[in-house]
C-alpha cells in the first residue's frame, strides 16, 4: 500500500525581461513511498519530495528558467 499522500505542483517561469513568475503548468502529485514511511512525501513519477501536515494537501513550487 503506497501513501498515496497528495499535493499540488506548480511550476513557473520567469518572464523575459520581467521580475514577472508565470505559473505555467500544474500537476497532482501522489506519495509512491509505502504507507508510513518516514521523512518527506515522495512522488518519482514527477522527481519532487515534499512535506505537509496530516491530512493536508501541500502545494510545491518549482521554478523553472527558460
Ligand atoms: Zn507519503
Amino acid at each position: 500500500m503506497p501513501c498515496g499522500a497528495k499535493a499540488v505542483l506548480i511550476v513557473t517561469k520567469s518572464v523575459q525581461g520581467t521580475t514577472t513568475n508565470l505559473a505555467q503548468r500544474r500537476a497532482e502529485l501522489t506519495c509512491d513511498a509505502p504507507a508510513g514511511h518516514a521523512g518527506a512525501h515522495t512522488d518519482s513519477t514527477h522527481g519532487e519530495s515534499w512535506e505537509a501536515e496530516a491530512g493536508k494537501v501541500a502545494t510545491v513550487l518549482r521554478h523553472e528558467d527558460a
